[in-house]
């Protein structure tokens, strides 16, 4: 099965393009759920100057179809191909919390972890996944989205984690939140083909996933090799969002800006 956005019945986007963020904070539940979700975005700040740190909430040691694998060293494989991926995408650091695979919850402990991450780093620009996305089937992503949104709520909030503000962390506000994979895209990134390489460079440096997600994401046409058809895959993603969006190359999201 070939996904394609399903932007074609969505009314235009209410926004295109934030100002440069100065510090990015985009929060994933897995390896390699940034660079499919907004690595052009990424790579476009980047350029421009911002600092994009990762915060990975689970180890990812699920993603393998091997009965026989070595998880402890799946894990590790993972948290080696994130640092190579953000690099590649011109980020600044990677955070792994460590969750595992598949079992994250959305609950007070792993909030104010998300809590502290933010308070921490202070970034002005959030991304994460949508909670409210509709038929969403793998409970990360749905969890990961509660833990951005209410991470959010209580990094700006004196009485959430008090305990690290004894430690000397401050309350934080970012001035924007940017749901991906949105169930109601309201605003897109647009960006260029030299961002769409480095996004497509960056999702392969993930080598680990390629059979169970990269390359069974994306139906080879006769003659064409499996790693063209990912590509391509890529380029039309783009293409629809970007189609959209009245622009060329571009990501979708849910833009939360005026709650914050
Ligand atoms: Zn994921």
């Amino acid at each position: 099965m070939v996904r394609r956005a399903d932007l074609t019945d969505r009314p235009p986007p209410r926004s295109i393009d934030l100002a440069t963020p100065s510090v990015v904070l985009v929060v994933v539940a897995h390896p390699d759920d940034a660079e499919f979700q907004c690595g052009g975005t990424l790579s476009k700040w980047t350029r421009r100057g911002a600092a994009v740190h990762h915060l990975v909430l689970t180890d990812g040691s699920k993603g393998t179809w091997d009965r026989d694998a070595d998880q402890a060293e799946l894990v590790e494989r993972r948290r080696l191909e994130q640092v190579r991926a953000s690099e590649l995408l011109g980020g600044a650091t990677v955070t792994f919390l460590g969750e595992t695979d598949g079992e994250l919850v959305a609950d007070v402990t792993t909030r104010d972890r998300v809590c502290e991450v933010i308070r921490r780093l202070r970034p002005d620009v959030v991304l994460g996944h949508d909670p409210w996305k509709r038929y969403r089937l793998h409970p990360d992503h749905a969890a990961a989205g509660r833990l951005v949104v209410e991470g959010i709520v209580a990094a700006r909030d004196p009485w959430f984690a008090r305990d690290q503000l004894a430690d000397g962390l401050e309350p934080h506000r970012p001035r924007a939140l940017m749901l991906f994979e949105p169930d109601a895209a309201d605003h897109a990134e647009s960006f260029g083909p030299e961002d769409l390489n480095r996004k497509v460079d960056a999702l392969l440096a993930h080598r680990s996933q390629w059979e169970t997600t990269h390359l069974s994401r994306s139906s080879a046409a006769e003659d064409e090799a499996p790693l063209d058809a990912f590509r391509r895959r890529e380029a039309e993603l783009a293409g629809d969002a970007g189609r959209w969006a009245g622009t060329g190359l571009a990501e979708a999201f849910h833009l939360v800006d005026d709650e914050l």
